[in-house]
């Protein structure tokens, strides 16, 4: 498939040729572990044992990598199986790497708990200050990790101003593009190493599958990562990566109208005297609606607010929720609702990442605007 054809073609057909034996439109779910040769070392295909490649992974790998603009795609068994492959591939003990200070909580946990322990040092820094950025390098430093917007106050970094930075100081840049999904913004094209997802969320778009994925700007790097996919074993199961492949051919109309929903939720909550505030990049007063304007082709499906009725308010918002469910977890077709400080964001706790005790956080779904927000109008009543 062409890099030449728009992002739906491609969604639907990079990598996902019609079976050449069959004819079968869908790629097959091919589960095997092993494969016949013909006579030693008689590939068919390159394929050997699925833990190094499975034909189903295969597609989704190159999927990937075209919605990305990337040259090379890898697929794993969570976002996070995907992180510790990049973060064991890309640094050694002694190194340094610099975080977003609203990191997502399980990154922060693996970087702080896990690499921590084997000797890699981290600076949360708030990524939209490109001073502060500038600081915490140092001579050490092999690693920018970004994510934008982040989860869950809906950060945005400048990522063309990052890989700048980056590379002056002979770092890569990594970045989680878990909120945004490849259709509405492709960080390789401004610069970014690496991008990150857990394709648990918008790609897989359903919340039936756990999965994650890297996708490599130069085929040198994809040729390491892969080694380390391959060396580590954290892959993509063949049933996984087909139901990720399947989220992903609906990613365009999904994010069209998670985002058009989402915009008319926030309108919505700004207008609500119990809402002290609305984080949400496609307001113009939040303060990265510029950069995000610029980067992204839209403001995305998630956004936080805060209540002024403090953590008891927030609560109580989350379990009145009808339409919305009370749950973790994001970019599926259904709408939920969270309260990050004790649920996804536990692990910060006490943390220079801590999220306020008085923030909701929603993923908002396709379902009707009209019964989203009526159901947010009765989880706001008092
Ligand atoms: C969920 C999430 C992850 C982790 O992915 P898993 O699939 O849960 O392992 C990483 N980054 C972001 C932004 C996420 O939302």
């Amino acid at each position: 498939m062409s890099d030449s054809h728009g992002f739906s073609t491609r969604a639907i057909h990079a990598g996902q040729e019609p079976d050449p034996t069959t004819g079968a439109v869908v790629v097959p779910l091919h589960l095997t572990s092993t494969y016949k040769q013909d006579g030693v070392g008689g590939l068919r295909g390159g394929y050997e044992y699925s833990r190094s490649a499975n034909p189903t992974r295969t597609a989704l790998q190159e999927a990937l990598a075209s919605l990305e603009q990337g040259a090379t795609g890898l697929a794993f068994a969570s976002g996070l199986a995907a992180e510790d492959a990049l973060l064991r591939t890309v640094l050694n003990p002694g190194d340094h790497l610099v975080i977003p200070i609203d990191a997502y909580g399980g990154t922060f946990r693996l970087i702080s708990k896990v690499l921590q322990r084997w000797g890699v040092d981290h600076t949360p820094v708030d990524l939209g200050d490109l001073d502060a950025v500038r600081a915490a390098f140092r001579p050490t430093t092999k690693l920018v990790w970004c994510e934008t917007p982040t989860n869950p106050l809906l950060g945005i970094a400048d990522i063309a101003a990052l890989a700048q930075l980056a590379h002056e100081h002979g770092a890569l840049l990594a970045v989680d593009n878990t909120f945004a999904s490849p259709y509405l913004q492709q960080p390789l094209t401004l610069g970014a190493d690496v991008v990150v997802h857990s394709t648990t969320k918008y790609l897989g778009g359903h919340s039936d599958v756990v999965g994650g994925a890297l996708v490599a700007g130069t085929a040198e790097l994809g040729e390491q990562l892969a080694f380390h996919q391959n060396a580590m074993g954290a892959v993509a199961g063949p049933f996984d990566a087909w139901l990720v492949l399947r989220g992903i051919k609906t990613l365009g109309v999904r994010m069209d109208r998670h985002q058009a929903n989402a915009g008319r939720v926030a309108e919505f909550l700004v207008e609500h005297p119990a809402v002290s505030s609305v984080l949400y990049p496609g307001l113009p007063e939040h303060p990265g609606h510029e950069v995000a304007a610029r980067q992204m082709s839209g403001f995305g499906g998630m956004l936080s607010f805060r209540l002024r009725g403090g953590e008891e308010a927030a609560l109580a918002v989350c379990e009145r929720a009808q339409v919305f469910t009370l749950a973790e977890s994001l970019g599926g077709v259904e709408s939920l609702v969270e309260h990050p400080h004790r649920m996804t964001h536990a692990s910060v706790a006490g943390s220079a990442l801590e999220v306020p005790a008085d923030l909701v956080r929603l993923s908002v779904g396709i379902e009707e605007i009209e019964d989203l927000l009526a159901d947010l109008d009765q989880m706001l009543r008092p």
